[in-house]
């Protein structure tokens, strides 16, 4: 995947993300657009709302690290180790910081 695939995909991933989170932190205008949205006021809506928000939150600053590093020239590359990101994977996850091994350890670590 090149560069500007990447940065396209990206910025894509980013606008859904920014449009996500303007619904779950109750803008009324993403609500108003968002016909779907239900304005479920009950505890385990707003438990959902909140565990998506930061999952969204999460993933939007990793989307945002992803652009930072296409712009240094360092995209591609796994954060950890500094050694390649298959292409595979960042098909799959285009934000994808770290390659798969580098990546299960920081899991474990959780
Ligand atoms: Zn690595």
């Amino acid at each position: 995947m090149n560069g500007a695939t990447a940065r396209e995909r990206l910025q894509v991933m980013l606008a859904e993300l920014d449009r996500s989170i303007g619904v779950l932190r109750g803008d009324p205008v993403a609500v108003r657009e968002h016909s779907a949205a239900d304005a479920g006021s009950d505890l385990t809506d707003a438990d959902r709302a909140q565990a998506m928000l930061t999952v969204a939150t999460t993933q939007r600053t990793a989307v945002l690290a992803a652009l930072k590093r296409l712009d240094e020239g360092s995209y591609g590359q796994c954060v950890d180790c500094a050694g390649a990101v298959p292409e595979g994977r960042l098909e799959a996850r285009p934000e994808a910081a770290r390659c798969v091994q580098c990546q299960g350890k920081t899991e474990r670590r959780r």
